[in-house]
């Protein structure tokens, strides 16, 4: 796997796809700058050669038209403060606005071009638009793991035009590092934690996944499908009545596979989805009608813990309640503290795909944890098995 290390930039242009889709508040203030952060080492890498630095990346979603509310000239500050070089900005990323910016750009110095996505080309991985990328750099860096999982021009398509110098950047490479250690190489018992709201939106990753764990944990809203399969009464849980043959099959599928699936078994339910809703500690398998299951119950988190604290890789992707209420909370707070501690004991943790990020974060086990993932859908994509083609597209010429 070529990465920045493999490189010498001296007097070189290196053109880096960094993820800068960062949150602005109403002042167009960037109100998280972990994305910038994370770009940080990588970039400082090319200056400490003594090369110069081309950033491109996209803001919100434009589809194609110039928006100054989407303009990256709002972040070009905070850039500079993060780095430590104050950032010059081209008003456009190709056309003569940005081929005589980087003309003038010595080494040393650090350009970041205009919004990507202004450019409907982008998305649509037009060549033309990807060829005319390709000339504000002598060397390609992707460092974008949040859009590896798209073929855009600026993600993808713009590596055919540098056959022999192209790699990732150092984040990127951590990304690749963090999956392959929990899919490929992680020490035994490797245990996948699953939760989330849906068995649909999961089903692919399960399939995949069971071929890589020893230990499955299925929590939050998913649970549901899976004890009505059995024969439970869920009352008024979240179900998915179509899916309960394929929980099932699920369910044989990891016995075969001689993979040990661990679901709760009793739950915090509520007599309505809020937070001031009544609640009781019932089992898992007997919820009464008109009430619902929103949060693993204390027999199971203790269950759960001794899994978790078992395994020596950990993958936890989704919630196992609904965490964005106080109330039902307790269960991802207690999951992620017996991560935390398993990541104490020597385990490899990876938190990575949507809601177990936000929860990650919300509740302080961003450092306890090895590795939190920066990509959302690529992660979830990666898990689901799928190569992805910004990735790809480094790796092969
Ligand atoms: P996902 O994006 O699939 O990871 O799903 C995350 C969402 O699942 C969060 O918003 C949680 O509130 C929700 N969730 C977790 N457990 C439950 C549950 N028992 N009932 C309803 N929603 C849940």
């Amino acid at each position: 796997m070529k990465t920045v290390e493999h490189y010498n930039f001296q007097h070189k242009k290196a053109l880096i796809r960094v993820d800068f889709n960062v949150p602005l508040n109403e002042n167009f203030e960037v109100t998280d700058t972990s994305r910038i952060v994370a770009a940080k080492p990588t970039i400082i890498k090319v200056l400490e050669d003594g090369g110069s630095a081309v950033l491109m990346s996209h803001l919100g979603r434009p589809k194609g038209q110039k928006n100054p509310d989407l303009s990256l000239k709002h972040i070009c500050e905070t850039v500079s403060d993060i780095i430590g070089v104050q950032v010059k900005f081209a008003e456009d990323c190709v056309g003569p606005a940005a081929t005589d910016a980087v003309a003038s750009l010595k080494d040393g110095e650090v350009l970041l071009l205009e919004n990507l996505r202004f450019h409907g080309a982008e998305t649509e991985g037009s060549e033309e638009f990807a060829e005319q990328l390709s000339r504000l750099g002598d060397i390609y860096v992707n460092d974008a793991f949040g859009t590896a999982h798209r073929a855009h021009a600026s993600t993808t398509i713009v590596a055919r035009f540098f056959p022999n110098h192209k790699c990732f950047g150092y984040l990127l490479a951590q990304e690749i590092k963090a999956i392959d250690k929990v899919m490929q190489t992680g020490q035994k018992p490797v245990l996948a934690i699953l939760g989330g709201a849906k068995v649909s939106s999961k089903i692919t990753i399960i399939e995949n996944i069971l071929d890589k764990v020893d230990h499955l944990i299925i929590g939050g809203g998913m649970t549901y499908t899976f004890i009505k399969a059995q024969g439970g009464q869920v009352g008024g849980s979240i179900c998915e009545e179509d899916k309960t043959d394929l929980a099932l099959e699920i369910l044989e599928k990891a016995k075969d596979k001689g993979v040990q699936v661990h679901l709760p078994v009793d739950v915090v339910a509520a007599d309505d989805f809020n937070n001031q809703a009544n609640t009781q500690i019932v089992d898992v398998d007997k919820i009464p009608e008109g009430w619902q299951g929103l949060d693993a119950g204390p027999r199971t988190l203790e269950q759960f813990g001794k899994v978790i604290l078992g395994s020596r890789t950990i993958l936890w992707n989704g919630p196992v309640g609904v965490f964005e209420m106080d109330n039902f909370s307790k269960g991802t707070i207690a999951v992620g503290n017996h991560v935390a501690a398993a990541t104490k004991e020597g385990a490899f943790s990876l938190v990575g795909g949507g809601d177990s990020v936000a929860a990650v974060k919300q509740f302080g086990f961003g450092d306890k944890v090895s590795y939190v993932s920066t990509g959302g859908g690529a992660m979830l994509e990666s898990l689901e098995g799928k190569t992805l083609p910004g990735i790809a597209a480094i790796l092969h010429a």
